[in-house]
């Protein structure tokens, strides 16, 4: 077992309660770190223990070898579902396993405005590229056809 996740190695004080970032990812840091609002810089020591989020196991199945998916958050915030049987092998620098990942798509926000095409409402979406667009609630994807469905009302944002 690991001992110390609750002592900063840096300076011996304790460590925080676990924190949830925006992104999703978890961290606790070195409880003498404090954010002095009238410089507006943080004093004390700056250590930062970044935990590995755990796997949540989705009720899905891979596409590619029927094993179940699970849910992970990348360190950059990306969100995605992969297979449980995918791993990464640290000797030899090699994925292993199944390598099925689908990248998941960022957020989506239900907008009190009007598609001027057919007059349901407008969803607000972003993209894992970061670009915002507003689109058609109606619109979607039919895995099967591969065909989009419903209205294509796009209208990107600057
Ligand atoms: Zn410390
Ligand atoms: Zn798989
Ligand atoms: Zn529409």
């Amino acid at each position: 077992m690991a001992e110390d996740q609750d002592k900063c190695p840096e300076c011996g004080a304790p460590l925080t309660d676990i924190v949830t970032t925006q992104s999703g990812r978890q961290l606790k840091r070195c409880s003498t770190n404090v954010w002095n609002k009238d410089t507006r810089q943080s004093e004390g020591c700056g250590y930062v223990l970044w935990l590995e989020v755990e796997p949540k196991v989705l009720d899905e199945e891979c596409p590619k070898c029927g094993a179940p998916l699970v849910f992970a958050v990348t360190k950059f915030g990306k969100k995605m579902k992969k297979c449980s049987k995918g791993g990464w092998d640290k000797e030899t620098r090699k994925a292993t396993g199944c390598d099925f990942v689908e990248w998941q798509n960022g957020e989506r926000e239900e907008l009190n405005e009007k598609c001027p095409d057919c007059g349901a409402m407008l969803v607000l979406v972003t993209t894992n590229g970061g670009k915002r667009l507003k689109k058609c609630s109606t619109a979607g994807w039919d895995a099967k056809e591969k065909m989009v469905t419903g209205c294509q009302y796009i209208e990107w944002q600057k």
